[in-house]
């Protein structure tokens, strides 16, 4: 039979191993433990020689379902869950590295993850090396001075730069690296790094997966024999994701398809738009031709997602001006839901940054991220074109 596509298997897989009663949906099971009135079968069990349940911090029905969908959706070996994608980074990152290591990543990763290689790792004694997004060459180097993980993110949180995970992959398996790729802005739907040379894929599924902004989680996908030891890390360690979450998270991701399609659309027409009007400064989104990773993102990835940013005249005042004025936006800090969301980067992802951290990065102040929503495009348009016509004059006036 030939391969089912992504968005059928979106729906589908995962699902019928764990169906009961003849019931058509995954069911929640709340039961924490799970009880055997056979002791030799209980045993078994218990050293993994037969299938089923034991404890819920270990493995779960509901949460089982939800492995399996997105591990068939990275078309993954094995697929590992955690409580939220922070869960997810920090047990990879501790399962694999330890006293005397060295990791090689970017300066862009998102907020959370660059605070574990600047605060955590180094206090355990891990040598972090952080390099300019985007260069490749000064990636390389890095790697070439020893590397046990290469960490990546693509594209990246607010400009999003574009890295060339082939390439990369290569370079860090020929050093004996293990290749860590964050997925979570671009989904399965427009890059599977597994098929880039990656060894594991990360999500936060808070976002894109679920994709209604209503449960948190996390999960790690790729090679059995890696995932089997950072799911040893996480059932002793307890970042368990909870089985209403997962329920949620399934049924998020049986719409994934439709929605991408949509956010990848909707966030193309946004940013083009964007480029005509005279208070914006600068577009950032990969699908604009004249983004410094465009040519990377088109060669890797099939859509080029639902995030852009944008930066502003004017600065924090007129951010201040212009995003209560929008109507059909959330402002807030999380990214990937149904609802449009926008935010400043100086309140949301890079919050902990001083304003001279913020410039070094490339971050204006003005700088404005956006996550399109799956809301008819006109009315997207029609809400910044209001927002935008509606700025007081005297913003501009010296600028
Ligand atoms: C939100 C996010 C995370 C962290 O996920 P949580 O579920 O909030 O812990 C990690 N990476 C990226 C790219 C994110 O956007």
């Amino acid at each position: 039979m030939k391969k089912t596509n992504i968005g059928t298997r979106a729906i589908w897989a995962g699902e019928k191993d764990q169906l009961a009663f003849g019931a058509t949906q995954v069911p929640v099971v709340h039961s924490v433990s799970f009880g055997y009135d056979d002791m030799d079968e209980w045993y078994d069990v218990a050293i993994g020689k037969k299938e089923g349940h034991i404890y819920g911090r270990n493995t779960n029905p509901t949460v089982q379902a939800f492995e399996d969908k997105i591990k068939d959706l990275e078309e993954a070996e094995a697929a590992t869950s955690f409580s939220t994608g922070m869960a997810a980074i920090s047990n990879t990152l501790n399962t694999f590295l330890y006293p005397g290591d060295r990791v090689v990543s970017i300066k862009d990763t998102y907020g959370g993850t660059n605070k574990i290689f600047t605060e955590f790792l180094p206090k355990q004694h891990v040598e972090v090396a952080l390099c300019e997004t985007g260069n490749h060459e000064i990636i390389e180097q890095e790697i070439e001075k020893g590397c046990k993980v290469l960490y990546l993110e693509t594209p990246t949180n607010p400009t999003v730069k574009i890295t060339d995970l082939e390439r990369m992959a290569q370079v860090g398996k020929e050093k004996g690296a293990i290749v860590v790729v964050d997925n979570t802005f671009a989904t399965p739907i427009n890059q599977r790094p597994l098929h880039l040379g990656a060894d594991l894929v990360i999500h936060s599924a808070t976002k894109f997966l679920g994709g209604h902004a209503d449960a948190l989680g996390g999960a790690v996908c790729g090679a059995k024999e890696l995932v089997e030891q950072i799911y040893h890390y996480r059932e002793i360690n307890g970042a368990t994701l909870d089985p209403m979450a997962a329920y949620l998270l399934l049924r998020g991701m049986k719409t994934l398809k439709l929605r991408i399609e949509k956010q990848n659309e909707n966030a193309m027409a946004v940013a083009r738009y964007l480029q005509t009007v005279d208070v914006v400064d600068d577009v950032f989104y990969p699908g604009l031709e004249g983004h410094t990773g465009h040519d990377i993102a088109k060669k890797q990835m099939d859509g080029f997602g639902g995030m852009l940013s944008f930066s502003v005249k004017g600065g924090v005042d007129t951010v201040r001006h212009l995003l209560p004025k929008l109507q059909f936006a959330n402002r807030a800090a999380n990214l990937g839901s149904v609802e449009t969301v926008v935010g400043p980067s100086r309140t949301t992802s890079h919050v902990e940054c001083t304003p001279e951290e913020r410039a070094a990065m490339g971050i204006p102040e003005g700088l404005i991220r956006y996550s399109a929503g799956i809301e008819d495009i006109e009315d997207l348009i029609n809400d910044l074109e209001q927002a935008f016509h509606a700025l007081p004059e005297h913003l501009f006036v010296n600028n």
